[in-house]
């Protein structure tokens, strides 16, 4: 490669230099400016962490959306509405809040205090199947689908180490295969 140097557009605060970076600045300032996002995100993180279990009302449905959808990592491709209907109503929040407390707020893994989910230890999948679930009525009614004795709480890095795990947490493994 023989043009080592990019000409790019001179922000205010370098008026009057060069107006050119090698490309190992280019790399350079990108890193930094991705170390930034991260440190925000992270910063993010744990001011959620730190609230504990004083979650603010606007942080709670914060988490909740963060977990709607495709956003989700139970998320299954879209094949099960159902399974969406549970994890987005006012029961699932409640259920939710009933794990967390008994669990302490406390990952059951590995103890920390972070971001934590509420982990269904049957999975919401074969609830709905083995209950034959249909309806959103069907759903609020079905006892299986609210046992905190069903739940378990995981922060967000253990739940993922879990799930990968044949894409389920190893506490459902144990207890069901
Ligand atoms: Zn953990």
């Amino acid at each position: 490669m023989a043009k080592e140097i990019i000409k790019i557009k001179k922000p205010s605060h370098r008026k009057g230099k060069t107006g050119i970076w090698s490309k190992e600045q280019l790399k350079h300032n990108s890193e930094w400016h991705k170390g930034k996002k991260l440190s925000e995100e992270t910063k993010r993180k744990m001011s959620l962490a730190h609230k504990g279990n004083k979650l603010t009302d606007k942080h709670k449905d914060n988490i909740r959306k963060a977990n709607i959808g495709s956003k989700s990592h139970f998320w299954k491709g879209g094949t099960s509405k159902l399974a969406v209907l549970i994890r987005t109503n006012i029961m699932y929040s409640k259920w939710r809040e009933m794990v967390f407390l008994r669990d302490d707020y406390t990952c059951q893994e590995c103890g920390n205090k972070g971001y934590i989910e509420a982990h269904h230890i049957k999975p919401i999948s074969i609830i709905i199947e083995e209950n034959k679930l249909k309806s959103f009525q069907g759903i609020l009614s079905c006892s299986a689908l609210w046992e905190i004795g069903n739940g378990i709480t995981f922060c967000k890095e253990c739940h993922i180490k879990l799930d990968k795990f044949r894409g389920r947490p190893k506490h459902e493994k144990e207890i069901f295969v």
